[in-house]
């Protein structure tokens, strides 16, 4: 028997799942079929006001869409936060359904020229990533007869300690070196550009919340000297993110009051405050990866050499991150359950596997569940962030996952 990672704290202790007030076969109704992601919008009103309530009013909230562009979520998402952050022309395109430009920031290395153009057409922000990217935009800008919005992306001289993928401190396709970057915002303003401000993201899925705290410090340290050396008050300082979730056994989650209390603390001495400088943090995974179950129906139960396995019609072709292919050293479960038999005691141990035909489609190993049969279902736990749009969905030809949000009670 393996151990699995946290159910939740919206699920844990329900005696059947329940999301928006109905079960897991009345989403799957709603959705058509499994299998199904369901998102919690409850759940992520929940977390946006927690998080409001954690942070300095002057601090604003951003959602970055790359983890959950599902459109009916981000166009509800929007309404909930200041800003959308997207990594690409389409999801820029998605965002400017929900938000005007100046509410959107497009950051990413390798930009394309229309997409660099359809930004400055939209007002939108450009997070620059290099000098060249910069030279591209105030080019287009000219020719447009626009300024381009645009701010700097700082690849810091520190990481985000703990963090499951570390974006500082070392050589990166993302951002420009802190030393280069006063002289490439005295040339933005040089030129003509409307220069935004600094972007600084140093690391991904951070449990440790004194890390989070020492990193938001450095980082408003690290935008006040940039905007000393250059000679110029950044307008805006967005200041990344990182906050990570739970995912397996032993994982606690983050101090968002601590967090914010620390940074509200840092704002009052720096001199960055007194200016007219704006800020934002940006967060994918903590607002929505919790809100999200993944929703599969067994096909088969079958022993074999004394394993028991589940085989399920779903797989890692919607859900990579529970298969512990994404990103991730040592497979470890996600938290799995029956979800119309929360309550029921777990009995047995059985390997939950997808429908496709490779070995890498364990959804979990060996967990302990109450007796399952053909026909039940299986929800697998944090599929709110980086589910099936960070899946090879096309992989085997088995079709996408079906998608609704309870409150909204959109499907596709
Ligand atoms: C991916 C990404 C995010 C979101 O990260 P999470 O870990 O999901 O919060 C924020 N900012 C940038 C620049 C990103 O690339």
């Amino acid at each position: 028997m393996k151990p699995m990672g946290p159910i939740p704290p919206d699920y844990a202790g329900q005696d059947r799942l329940t999301i928006a007030g109905h079960d897991a076969e009345y989403w799957v109704e709603q959705a058509g079929s499994t299998p199904c992601f369901v998102y919690d919008m409850a759940a992520m009103e929940r977390r946006v006001a927690r998080l409001r309530a954690a942070l300095p009013d002057r601090v604003g909230v951003h959602f970055a869409i790359k983890a959950n562009p599902y459109p009916p979520l981000v166009s509800a998402m929007a309404a909930l936060v200041d800003g959308l952050d997207v990594a690409s022309g389409g999801e820029m395109a998605l965002a400017l359904r929900s938000k005007p430009g100046g509410e959107i920031s497009f950051a990413g290395p390798g930009k394309r020229d229309a997409e660099l153009e359809a930004a400055i057409r939209s007002g939108v922000t450009l997070n620059l990533e290099s000098a060249g990217e910069a030279e591209r935009a105030l080019a287009i800008g000219e020719q447009l007869g626009v300024a381009p919005r645009l701010a700097v992306r700082v690849n810091p001289d520190f990481e985000l300690r703990g963090s499951g993928m570390k974006m500082g401190g070392r050589a990166s396709p993302f951002g420009v070196d802190a030393a280069e970057v006063p002289a490439l915002v005295r040339h933005i303003l040089a030129r003509g550009g409307d220069w935004r401000g600094f972007h600084i993201f140093a690391g991904s899925q951070s449990l440790d919340t004194q890390a989070i705290i020492e990193t938001q410090a450095a980082t408003l340290a690290l935008a006040e000297r940039l905007g000393e050396e250059a000679g110029a008050t950044p307008p805006f300082v967005n200041l990344g993110g990182g906050f990570g979730i739970p995912y397996f056994p032993g994982d606690t989650p983050v101090d968002v009051e601590a967090i914010g209390a620390a940074l509200g603390e840092a704002l009052d001495v720096s001199s960055l405050a007194n200016r007219k400088t704006g800020f934002a943090v940006e967060l994918g995974r903590w607002l929505v990866g919790e809100a999200g179950v993944y929703l599969t129906r067994i096909l088969d139960r079958k022993v074999s050499q004394g394993e028991t396995f589940l085989v399920v019609d779903g797989g890692l072709h919607h859900q990579l991150a529970a298969s512990g292919n994404f990103g991730t050293v040592v497979r470890r479960n996600y938290p799995v359950a029956l979800p119309m038999r929360m309550d029921a005691v777990a009995e047995e141990a059985v390997s939950v596997v997808g429908c496709l035909c490779t070995p890498l489609d364990r959804l979990a190993d060996k967990v302990a569940l109450p007796k399952a049969q053909p026909g039940d279902l299986i929800a697998i736990f944090l599929a709110g962030a980086y589910g099936l749009t960070a899946s090879p969905s096309a992989f085997l030809g088995h079709g996408p996952a079906r998608e609704c949000l309870p409150r909204a009670a959109e499907t596709t």
